[in-house]
């Protein structure tokens, strides 16, 4: 028989938002489970130095996340490794599914499960990944020693990656659709500063090209979007850093969504359109995406899920 695990707080995610929901639900005695799903610890497990984080003037990404997930479990929050597959906001206490067979019934939940990479959608992206097409310089950096390589995007993401590639590549080329960065002034003052960074203004991708055997990428196909010009720029790994979605697969059926998928929360809360379910982090936040904004919502999701807990015992 499968098994049932009952809890007053379920907590569904592991980044900063999910972690903070845990340890603020553990010290309001409400026991919370928090369910890690796919990537234990959040985006911030993909990248390195994180330097923006009060308190750590500089932190590796991963290291944090260890930190937080610790801080959690030591103020008793049960950390539990399974994905949520199937989330019942129908009928109190809500139900979730987790892929490891486990039923969680819970008298509130926070949702707390951020956002994932985007791709371009292209045929040759999807059949390159994985074989030269990658969403993960840190992940996948390593592989490209004295190699060229491409970093598609113009925000924070693509230029941390195209510079932390330079560790390991002997040219990176940033190809933006236009010729103005979204990055921070102080990490666009560093790609200036790289000599191996050139960016490539003005083009978008338009094909992956490589070999079937070996499986591997050999350039790409890119288009000035003015001109309609094609080019070829021979390089053995693409880093496609074009932003993140929300991750709402559990839940676009059943809340209200906004911003363009987002999931709504009532303005200065984590109130979402169902009673007892609460988002926080990047889910819920087109704007901010920060870890510390995460943090600070999943702060004011155990808050605000104790209080109308404690509503209901009225
Ligand atoms: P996430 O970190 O996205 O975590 C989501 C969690 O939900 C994951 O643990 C995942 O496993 C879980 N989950 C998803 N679906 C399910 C499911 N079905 N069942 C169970 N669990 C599930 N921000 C900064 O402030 N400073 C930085 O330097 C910085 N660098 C970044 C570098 C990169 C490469 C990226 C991609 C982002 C960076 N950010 C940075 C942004 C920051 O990482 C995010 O704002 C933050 O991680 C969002 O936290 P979150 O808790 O909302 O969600
Ligand atoms: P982002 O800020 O949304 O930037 C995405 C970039 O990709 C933009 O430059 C966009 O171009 C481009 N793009 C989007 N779709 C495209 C497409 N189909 N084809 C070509 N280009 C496309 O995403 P992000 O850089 O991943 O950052 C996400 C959030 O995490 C942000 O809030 C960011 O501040 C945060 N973050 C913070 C740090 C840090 O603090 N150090 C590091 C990383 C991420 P346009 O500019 O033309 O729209």
């Amino acid at each position: 028989m499968a098994d049932t695990k009952h809890t007053k707080v379920l907590i569904i995610g592991s980044g900063p938002a999910g972690y903070t929901a845990g340890i603020y639900a553990s010290r309001a005695m409400l026991e919370p489970i928090l369910v890690q799903g796919i990537e234990p610890g959040g985006q911030l497990t993909t990248t390195t130095e994180v330097e923006n984080w009060p308190g750590d003037t500089e932190v590796q990404g991963p290291e944090l996340m260890v930190r937080m997930e610790a801080h959690a479990k030591a103020m008793g929050c049960d950390i539990i490794s399974d994905i949520i597959t199937d989330l019942d906001l129908s009928k109190r206490p809500f139900t979730a599914t987790g892929d490891s067979g486990t039923a969680y019934t819970a008298d509130a939940v926070i949702l707390a499960t951020g956002a994932r990479a985007k791709w371009l959608g292209l045929p040759s992206e999807e059949a390159f990944k994985g074989f030269g097409v990658s969403a993960c310089a840190t992940c996948d950096g390593f592989f490209y020693r004295g190699q060229e390589i491409v970093v598609i995007g113009g925000g924070n993401t693509a230029v941390e990656e195209a510079l932390f590639l330079t560790n390991f590549a002997s040219k990176v080329t940033l190809i933006h659709r236009r010729d103005e960065l979204r990055a921070e002034m102080i990490l666009q003052e560093r790609l200036k500063k790289n000599p191996k960074i050139e960016p490539l203004w003005f083009h978008s991708l338009e094909e992956v090209v490589g070999t079937d055997n070996p499986k591997g990428v050999t350039g790409v196909k890119v288009k000035h979007v003015k001109t309609g010009e094609i080019t070829e720029i021979p390089c053995s790994g693409v880093f496609v850093a074009i932003g993140h979605a929300p991750a709402t697969e559990l839940v676009k059926e059943t809340l209200e969504l906004h911003n363009g998928g987002y999931v709504a929360v009532k303005p200065g809360s984590t109130e979402t359109s169902v009673p007892g379910a609460f988002a926080a982090g990047d889910l819920t936040d087109h704007k901010y995406r920060q870890a510390v904004t995460s943090a600070g919502m999943g702060c004011m999701a155990a808050l605000d899920a104790e209080r109308w807990l404690a509503e209901q015992d009225d």
